[in-house]
């Protein structure tokens, strides 16, 4: 796996790629590599004959006093793994790669990348959208991979890529999880043993409330045991946790339109997010 670090060096390689016309993915992730990213790429490769990895820890999409500086970064670890998971280019820029000095443009999203975490994290969607359409111009891949995991990121570059015509096929990915359901993250490493315990309840009492839904109990009924659930299960705050509609995210009015249940938790100073069809 050839690794980059400029966005020539980039171009140069998918241009001979594209002169032997092969069909090319993207992945973009912040490292720290796990199970779930390499899910990613494994989707990739059954879509694509060469596929790129990018390890970016996007410096706009935290907010003051988020984790940026103590992000998990391991590239040597990352690099091992994405080779092999047959990753066929790791781009791996840094910061003054991708941001150049005076560098003033950024993309915003309304609508889906205003809601739930666009409140909570006020920016982070505007930072999302920004280093992803840069990826997508920069590497120009035919299809880009993104989880679930970040249902409503993965909505948000659905409407960029839409709203800007750019060229490219978007490919959701199913949540990779541990055993006891916790959904894997580069943030879990944050939680201690105790905070671990607590955290694998979080996609136990998701799923309990995507089964009182199917079973027809009203929605605030839902919303308001799985609150209470996750307070007795020890996590310290809630962000959010709410019943939407699956396609724009906007509040579930419809009980028959296809749902889906969001949830931001903390406990102590990691924050968690997870969210389950209904
Ligand atoms: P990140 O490195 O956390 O920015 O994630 C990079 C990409 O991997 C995003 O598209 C995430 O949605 C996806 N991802 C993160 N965790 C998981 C997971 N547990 N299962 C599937 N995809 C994931």
């Amino acid at each position: 796996m050839a690794v980059v670090r400029s966005v020539s060096d980039l171009r140069r390689i998918v241009d001979v790629w594209r002169n032997q016309g092969a069909r090319i993915a993207l992945v973009p992730t912040m490292g720290a590599v796990h199970e779930g990213h390499l899910s990613l790429v494994s989707l990739a490769r059954a879509h694509a004959d060469r596929t790129i990895t990018s390890i970016f820890v996007n410096p706009s999409q935290f907010a003051p006093g988020e984790d940026f500086e103590k992000y998990p970064r391991d590239e040597a670890s990352d690099v091992q793994k994405l080779a092999a998971a047959g990753c066929d280019l790791l781009f791996a820029p840094a910061v003054a790669e991708m941001y150049r000095p005076g560098a003033a443009t950024t993309i915003t999203v309304g609508d889906v990348a205003e809601l739930l975490d666009g409140l909570a994290r006020p920016g982070h969607f505007s930072g999302v959208a920004t280093i992803v359409a840069k990826l997508l111009i920069q590497a120009s891949p035919d299809l880009a991979v993104f989880g679930e995991k970040d249902f409503q990121q993965l909505q948000v570059i659905r409407r960029l890529v839409c709203d800007l015509d750019l060229p490219v096929e978007i490919l959701g990915a199913p949540t990779m999880r541990e055993p006891d359901g916790l959904a894997m993250s580069s943030r879990n490493v944050y939680l201690n043993q105790a905070q671990r315990e607590v955290a694998g309840r979080l996609n136990v009492i998701l799923t309990t409330a995507a089964r009182s839904l199917r079973d027809g109990d009203e929605v605030s009924d839902v919303e308001r045991r799985a609150q209470e659930a996750l307070f007795r299960a020890g996590f310290e705050g809630i962000d959010y946790l709410s019943v939407r509609d699956a396609g724009t995210l906007a509040e579930l009015r419809d009980a028959r339109r296809p749902a889906r249940i969001f949830a931001a938790v903390r406990i102590g100073a990691v924050r968690l997010i997870d969210n389950i069809e209904v």
